[in-house]
């Protein structure tokens, strides 16, 4: 049933007042907000937002309140792990599936505004995953199987249902690259928050980059942008002292996924930290959990040794995009981490380059586990909930950011588009309905 009449009434005059005390009242009036427990939710005529995050060995859920996240859990599960076989199509639906009906009890009842997946490796234009034969990539769903056709049935074997799905409102489902998903996690709630011009590196099973320009995600001509894992670097120049004879040398490491000896990812992914300290060499162990092993043990010399010498080759790596790009901020996101990575990229970056950053404009990402998931629901706030809001005031042709209610107006960038060239901004309208049950 549409009741459009009556929310224009009410969330005009909800504009007018400008008071963000009474704005939070009249909004819960008008369903647009509630409050669950002590965090404020998403109210009934907008719907819920989860974000999923599907990573090598773990994934992860985040449900989207117009503040942040309001609720969050990871499983640690092996889906596409570093030394062994993907998980197979009806796996990684089910895997989906069970964190997706994890979400569904923190969820209100009635159909969600979204979900949006953040997914290791490039996403094109169209909103789908690049096949794993053309990325190079050793994972992703077997050669046929469509990534967002599986997300869909995982959404409904769960018991849950998307607004419009499929409509002329947006995917039900958005995915986003992992980096992407990131960086908009910390320019809008996080470290970058009100910063237009940020660079985020992205160290883990790979090493990616990804960039906001005034306030946009920028993704390239082909959704392509901040692939870097083949940029040279001069590793000779790395080599650490003979007393440490546990770690395994930069060209004892298996040369890149595209035959490169010199490329950043051979040398300094999450995976290849790991793989270069032969003291966490469990083979009983996944990744993540000698990557937390060598977390906890971050002050042993050799493991900030190489910690060390990974950031630098990582600045090393950077300096040309930095030098392009010019941020204002770079956030480094990375599994396993230690403040040596960081200082090794602030020392490469900085020391006698013509960078115009100082060391402390280069930080670490916040420690919140669900990041990358919040981010990626994030994205479905900003490009299916508040354009529905933008939609349902009557007046304007279109809200500014200035006229949107309190709680988002900080966290959202003054330009209309948030991702050039996403599919689901393609399909959005000036006259959308709000429709509730
Ligand atoms: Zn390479």
């Amino acid at each position: 049933m549409k009741q459009r009449k009556t929310y224009v009434k009410s969330i005009d005059a909800v504009f007018g007042k400008r008071d963000a005390a009474a704005e939070i009242r009249d909004l819960i009036e008008i369903n647009w907000v509630e409050w669950r427990g002590e965090r404020l939710a998403l109210g009934p005529a907008l719907g819920d937002v989860v974000g999923l995050s599907i990573e090598r060995e773990s994934i992860s859920w985040a449900l989207l309140g117009p503040r942040g996240p309001i609720a969050s859990a990871t499983v640690d599960v092996p889906l596409f792990p570093l030394d062994g076989e993907p998980a197979s199509a009806e796996t990684l639906r089910q895997i989906v599936a069970a964190a997706l009906r994890d979400a569904g009890d923190a969820v209100a009842p009635g159909p969600l505004a979204g979900v949006g997946v953040a997914w290791p490796g490039p996403i094109d234009l169209d909103g789908n995953p690049y096949p794993v034969d053309w990325t190079g990539f050793d994972f992703g769903p077997a050669p046929g199987v469509d990534l967002r056709e599986l997300i869909l049935a995982a959404i409904d074997e769960a018991g849950l249902k998307v607004q419009d799905a499929g409509g002329d409102r947006g995917p039900a489902a958005t995915l986003v690259n992992e980096a992407d998903a990131d960086l908009l996690y910390e320019a809008r709630l996080g470290v970058g928050s009100g910063i237009g011009d940020l660079l985020g590196v992205k160290i883990g099973g790979g090493i990616s980059l990804s960039l906001i320009h005034g306030g946009q995600l920028v993704r390239g001509h082909a959704g392509r942008a901040g692939g870097v894992e083949h940029i040279k670097v001069r590793y000779e120049d790395f080599a650490l002292p003979d007393k440490w004879a546990n770690v395994r040398e930069l060209d004892e490491l298996d040369v890149c996924s595209c035959n490169g000896s010199n490329c950043i990812a051979r040398f300094a992914t999450g995976k290849r930290i790991i793989d270069q300290l032969r003291d966490y060499d469990d083979v009983g162990a996944t990744y993540n959990e000698r990557g937390r092993k060598i977390e906890a043990e971050f002050q042993k010399d050799v493991v900030s040794a190489v910690f060390g010498r990974a950031g630098r080759l990582v600045g090393q790596a950077l300096l040309g995009p930095v030098l392009a790009f010019d941020p204002e901020r770079i956030v480094v996101s990375a599994f396993p981490r230690s403040s040596n990575l960081l200082q090794g990229i602030r020392t490469s970056l900085t020391d006698g380059t013509r960078v115009h950053l100082i060391p402390e404009d280069i930080v670490f990402a916040g420690r919140f586990r669900e990041r990358t998931a919040a981010g990626a629901g994030w994205l479905v706030v900003e490009q299916t909930v508040i354009p529905r809001m933008e939609g349902a005031v009557t007046g304007t042709a279109k809200l500014r950011r200035f006229e949107l209610p309190h709680f988002l107006r900080s966290q959202v960038p003054a330009d209309e588009h948030v991702v050039s060239g996403f599919a689901a901004l393609q399909s959005t309208n000036g006259d959308r309905d709000l429709i509730v049950d």
